[in-house]
Order: structure tokens, then C-alpha cells, then sequence
């Protein structure tokens, strides 16, 4: 599932690619993928054809302005009242050819012996044409994701907006912001609370267990047993291991693949998140992995305290 630094890689090669683009047509191979109006989504959702018509129908020939992120919604403006609220889920993709690369073979999953293939795929469900030839395709495996257009008026009544903890790799995520927000939750574990949007946006099961590592902290601690200290330590990696997972395009640990079709690397880095079983790359000691409340953990038993 993609975290905060895939969407945030996602978002920075996009935006240059995106920018000034205007949509000639959209192609929604997949109803249930498109969704007009703030409401929330469930998973399962029987959208009607008629919706997907009035998505494409109102999106043609508008321009791209911009793309950003907050926490992992992918917000697409456009020139004029609306905007593309994309949401990756669990196995979302976007991807970029331009008209000269059309016919690029793209990896779709993080599998060495997977055959690379064209576009679209299977698992392709909306594709935006470009006046100037490019494309984009949104691809979903799972079919959990979705495109969402909502207007400036009711994008303030998008409650996952309103959810969304503070952005922590943004200058305004202070010490003192971390510590208020950490000791409102004395008896959560300290993976559950890390993993949760609502206290900080964007940090799901990969990095709330690399965040830890870098603290020093087992996955199970609960949050009032932690030092100040610790709890110093916790805030630092937070900005630490993000930023560092953002510099290496993030983590392609399954199907998560760039807007180019190039995978992230900072997988290679990982020291707990999927090693279970191995040596920890400073002590030498097996990781091992623990369950919680539906969660697994992945920790050194020694380096981590
Ligand atoms: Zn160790």
C-alpha cells in the first residue's frame, strides 16, 4: 500500500508532467473508479455508467494546473472550479508516457521474473488523453481506489481532508506539535499511533516500522512508558526516515511503480519492514515479528528497546 513518500513521489513527477496539459478525452473502462461529489466511498460500490459519462464528459477540455498531495489524496487541480481528488488504496497506480513513449513495456508488480507489458493493462480502468498525445492510466489491481471530482465549493467538505493529523514532513510539524499530539494518546502502542491519519497523515506499516527502528523502540510500546527522551528520538525519525524514503523515490515493495514505470529503491534500505527472519543489518540478530490489533510488526530484539 502506498505511504506518504510514494504518493509524494508520485506527485512531484507528475506535476511537471501534468502542468498546462488539457484533457481531450477520459476513457473510464471501470465505473465504480470515478465518483462525483465529496462523500466517502466504501470499498464496495456499485457505480452507475451514467456517472462515469458525466466524469468524462465534464472533464473534457479542461487544463491541468497543478498537482498536490495532502497525506495520501492525490489532488489534480484544474483550470477552472474543479478538481481530481485520486485516492491509491491499496494497489492504485498512476502512469505518464508521453506521445514518443506510448508503447513503453512497463513493469507492472515488483516480481523480477514478471513480463513488462503495454498499455493498458488488465488492470487498467481510466485513461486521460492528452491534447498533446500523452496519457495517463490509472491502474488498480484491487479496484479499492478512486478518482473523485469535486468542485472548489465542496472540496472544504471532503471529510478525509478534514481527518487528515498534520503533515510531517511539512516546517510547521514541530517538536512541540509532535509532543501534544503524542501525549493526547498515553495508552496507544506506539506502531498503532504512528499508523494512524488522524494523528499523522501518511505513515502506514513500512515506515511506522523503519520510524521505529531508528527510535530504538519496539513496536508494542505503549506511548506513556516512553521517555521524553524517546519520544525526542521518535519525532526525529519521523522526519528522518520519510525524507530519506522521498530522496530514494520510495518503496517498491509490491506494486508500487513511479509515473515513469520506474520502481522506487528505498527498499533496499529497509532494516525491519519485511525482513523478518534475517539478520539486523547492525547487530546481527534475527528480526523477528510480532501481531497486534490486526498489525505485524517487524523489530530488532535487541537494537530495539
Ligand atoms: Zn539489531
Amino acid at each position: 500500500m502506498p505511504e506518504l513518500p510514494e504518493v509524494e513521489t508520485i506527485v512531484r513527477e507528475l506535476r511537471p508532467k501534468l502542468r498546462n496539459k488539457k484533457i481531450k478525452d477520459i476513457r473510464v473502462l471501470l465505473p465504480k473508479m470515478v465518483a462525483l461529489g465529496p462523500a466517502t466511498l466504501p470499498n464496495l460500490r456499485n457505480t452507475s455508467g451514467l456517472v462515469a459519462v458525466k466524469f468524462a464528459k465534464t472533464l473534457k477540455g479542461l487544463k491541468v494546473t497543478n498537482v498536490k498531495r495532502r497525506a495520501k489524496l492525490i489532488i489534480i487541480d484544474l483550470a477552472g472550479k474543479y478538481s481530481i481528488l485520486v485516492h491509491l488504496k491499496m494497489t492504485g497506480q498512476l502512469i505518464f508516457l508521453d506521445k514518443k513513449h506510448l508503447n513503453k513495456q512497463i513493469r507492472l508488480l515488483n516480481i523480477p521474473t514478471l513480463k513488462p507489458s503495454n498499455l493498458p493493462a488488465k488492470s487498467t480502468h481510466v485513461i486521460f488523453d492528452f491534447t498533446d498525445g500523452s496519457r495517463l492510466f490509472y491502474n488498480d489491481f484491487r479496484r479499492f481506489g478512486y478518482l473523485k471530482l469535486v468542485t472548489d465549493q465542496e472540496l472544504p467538505h471532503v471529510r478525509e481532508l478534514q481527518e487528515y493529523g498534520p503533515e510531517p514532513l511539512d516546517i510547521n510539524f514541530t517538536t512541540g506539535k509532535f509532543m501534544s499530539i503524542v501525549n493526547k494518546r498515553p495508552k496507544a502502542k506506539i506502531k498503532q499511533f504512528l499508523m494512524d491519519p488522524k494523528n499523522i497523515a501518511g505513515i502506514g506499516n513500512i515506515y511506522s516500522d523503519e520510524i521505529l527502528y531508528y527510535a530504538k523502540l519496539r513496536p508494542n510500546r505503549r506511548v506513556n512508558s516512553l521517555t521524553t527522551q524517546e519520544k525526542k528520538k521518535l519525532y526525529l525519525g519521523i522526519a528522518k526516515i520519510l525524507g530519506d524514503a522521498v530522496v530514494h523515490y520510495g518503496s517498491s515493495v509490491g506494486d508500487f511503480v513511479r509515473p515513469s514505470g520506474d520502481w522506487g529503491t528505498y527498499g533496499f534500505l529497509h532494516k525491519v519492514y519485511g525482513r523478518a527472519g534475517e539478520k539486523c543489518k547492525v547487530c546481527g540478530s534475527i528480526i523477528k515479528s510480532i501481531k497486534f490489533n490486526g498489525r505485524t510488526g517487524s523489530f530488532c530484539p535487541v537494537c530495539q528497546k
